[in-house]
């Protein structure tokens, strides 16, 4: 029987946070300082996130992302990679990164079985990059897209969070580097996460913004359909030269209405909503001795009781300001989104 939630959604997609740890320190999603990471010993092993992994799977899960922190820092992820490709009903596999370590990765994560890439890249330009996620690697970022194409991932998503008076400027040149490299980019409003600590409803561009400019450089935009999927995070848009260019708009126009996904972080607690503060702990249970149908009946008790909205009541609310205070993020920091996964 299928699996639904308080508001009939079913359980779908799981994002799987393999790592809290990053390389880079992006503003908009991590504190500047002082940040709390998990205790290493605390880390789901390969086959505890494997087993994980098959019990959503057996209850309705057919889209498994791998994320982090930043996912390529995890030592042998291919190996990951190849349990999870042979769990039989996973019907997409993918893993969204920074790409700063993809160009040695990308061929054994390929041939592991990893379908598709969402490349995360505010800018393209070094000194921006530097100011924003405090580490130039703009070169290594393209070069592990280079890889990555040759390595054979047809569909690679560009990934580009747009901050006013940030890299608002840089949308039509990241349109036209995807174009040219056929790739797919996709512009994030400025979500006021947990970690999103400088956030404030100034620096959000709109999805009516960002489209208003992409129709005022490229001419009429035609709005595509959500492809068969209703639960798709992005809208897309075709561009007159035939391109195609996405929006998540969670923001201003939040789809919590289709959501179908939830979040592991790396230390095995669920998270059924990016913006959740509780979650559901799977670990303790999973390291005491519980057995398939023990695990399975939290998982399915949990997203039957689910009646997350995050995304929208945050936007209902006056006056949105940062989710979440540095104090309670150094106490607990799962509310980070590096540590829950984007
Ligand atoms: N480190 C990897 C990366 O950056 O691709 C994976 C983890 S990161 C948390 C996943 C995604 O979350 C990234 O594409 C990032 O841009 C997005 N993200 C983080 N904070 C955000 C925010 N405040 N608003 C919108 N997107 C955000
Ligand atoms: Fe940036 Fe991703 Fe690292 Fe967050 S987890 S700081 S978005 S690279
Ligand atoms: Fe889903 Fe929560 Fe995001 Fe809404 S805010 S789309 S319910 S994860």
């Amino acid at each position: 029987m299928r699996l639904t939630d308080q508001f009939d959604r079913p359980l779908g997609a799981l994002r799987i946070s393999v790592t809290d740890r990053c390389n880079l320190r992006c503003r908009y999603c991590m504190p500047a300082a002082a940040y709390a990471w998990l205790p290493a010993a605390s880390l789901l092993s390969f086959d505890e996130i494997t087993r994980l992994a098959r019990l959503f799977v057996a209850n309705g899960v057919a889209k498994l992302r791998l994320t982090g922190g930043e996912p390529l820092l995890r030592p042998g992820l291919d190996h990951l990679v190849g349990q999870l490709s042979a769990i039989g009903g996973v019907d997409d596999l993918a893993m969204t990164t920074n790409a700063t370590r993809l160009a040695a990765e990308a061929d054994a994560l390929h041939r592991a079985g990893l379908q598709r890439l969402t490349v995360s890249l505010d800018t393209l330009r070094p000194e921006r990059m530097e100011a924003l996620a405090r580490h130039d690697r703009t070169s290594a970022v393209v070069e592990g897209i280079d890889a990555a194409q040759q390595a054979g991932f047809t569909t690679i998503k560009l990934n580009t969070v747009v901050m006013r008076g940030v890299n608002d400027d840089e949308i039509l040149e990241i349109v036209r580097f995807a174009g040219s490299r056929g790739l797919e980019a996709r512009f994030i409003e400025y979500m006021d996460v947990g970690g999103a600590l400088e956030w404030r409803a100034e620096a959000v561009v709109s999805r009516a913004e960002i489209l208003s400019r992409l129709e005022a450089a490229f001419g009429p935009l035609a709005h595509l359909a959500r492809a068969g999927d209703p639960t798709a995070p992005a809208e897309r848009w075709r561009l007159p030269d035939g391109s195609v260019v996405g929006i998540v708009a969670s923001t201003t126009t939040p789809f919590c209405g289709a959501c179908d996904r939830s979040r592991l972080t790396a230390d095995g607690m669920w998270y059924r909503c990016l913006y959740a503060e509780e979650g559901i702990d799977l670990a303790t249970p999973l390291r005491s001795g519980a057995d398939d149908a023990e695990l399975a009946a939290i998982i399915t008790s949990g997203w039957r009781s689910r009646r997350d909205r995050g995304a929208e009541q945050r936007a209902a609310q006056p006056g949105r300001a940062p989710l979440v205070p540095l104090t309670r993020l150094q106490q607990d920091p799962r509310l980070e989104m590096h540590v829950r996964g984007g």
